[in-house]
């Protein structure tokens, strides 16, 4: 099958040990490999150091792969995701960038446990970094796991409902990159930006429209239209958002753990048509 066709069964956003995922990039490779996925990345969170051993295992079983990262933003006072594929993952500022976002979340991981210290939950920075297979990439997932080994929950999804999210115990606001660096950083790399699940947000429709539209004036090109965060309507919506905003569409599970997605790699619709896939794109930064 061309990988220029709409009907490819892409998925270009998952997470591996290198972040807050439970699985290694060759074990990822091997999942996608097996559920029939036709074009794979990996994109840790804010961390490219999975890029040489995602690539050389998705080499190893014939699948076309594009380097990939989720940097964590903030924009109008809340956390957006930004997906970068395609970009060279040696570029000198894309790894500077990213070392720098990295960098505040030691420390906030030190303030989130002190705020569930505050409600009588103890131990928990050296129980989250003992699930943190990156020491710099310590996230509130792996927190969330500790919350459910320690018996406070019975599932990450549970924690999320009731800890680490504004307002409730263990959260902790955070400055992120800007939208302008994080679309610069992958765009100067000759990478293509696409804006991270964006039904996700909690954005009033005026702020929805000022983050497509700066995203598009600072170089973004594309939006993850059918991503496992998101519901049948919200394809149908934020596919009609891509072709008001001019924006290729993109397709990935948002895959962490056999034990906690409810989306496994390649397990998606395919994207809606009248769409131009982000992999039309990227044609040229695929590799084989
Ligand atoms: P961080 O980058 O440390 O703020 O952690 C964010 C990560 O937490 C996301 O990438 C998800 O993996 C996870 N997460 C955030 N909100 C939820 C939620 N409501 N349910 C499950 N996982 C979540
Ligand atoms: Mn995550
Ligand atoms: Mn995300
Ligand atoms: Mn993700």
């Amino acid at each position: 099958m061309s990988l220029v066709s709409s009907i490819l069964n892409a998925d270009l956003h998952c997470h591996s040990v290198v972040s807050d995922g439970t699985l290694t990039p060759e074990e990822l490779a091997a999942r996608a490999h097996a559920n029939g996925v036709e074009l794979w990345a990996l994109t840790d969170h804010d961390e490219i150091g999975g890029q040489q051993r995602a690539m050389a295992a998705a080499r190893s079983h014939g699948l076309p792969y594009l380097t990939g990262t989720e940097i964590s933003i903030t924009f109008a006072g809340q956390t957006v995701h930004i997906v970068g594929l395609g970009f060279d993952a040696e570029d000198p500022r894309m790894q500077a960038g990213l070392r720098q976002t990295r960098g505040g979340r030691g420390e906030r991981a030190r303030e989130m446990a002190a705020s569930l210290a505050a409600v009588g939950i103890q131990g928990a920075y050296e129980g989250a970094l003992k699930y943190a297979g990156n020491p710099e990439l310590i996230s509130r997932t792996h927190f969330a796991r500790y919350l459910v080994e320690a018996g406070v929950c019975r599932e990450t999804n549970e924690v999320f409902r009731k800890y680490l999210t504004e307002g409730k115990p263990g959260f902790v606001p955070h400055r992120w990159a800007t939208l302008r660096d994080a679309v610069s950083w992958i765009s100067d790399a000759g990478g293509l930006a696409v804006i991270a699940h964006p039904a996700r947000y909690n954005f009033s429709p005026t702020e929805e429209y000022a983050l497509f539209s700066e995203f598009k004036a600072h170089g973004g090109r594309g939006v993850e239209v059918v991503t496992g965060s998101h519901s049948a309507a919200e394809y149908v919506q934020y596919a009609d958002m891509a072709r008001e905003f001019g924006l290729a569409a993109s397709r990935g599970s948002d895959f962490h753990s056999p034990d906690e997605s409810h989306t496994d790699l390649g397990a998606l619709p395919l994207l809606p048509g009248q769409l131009t896939p982000v992999w039309e794109l990227l044609a040229d930064r695929i590799q084989q």
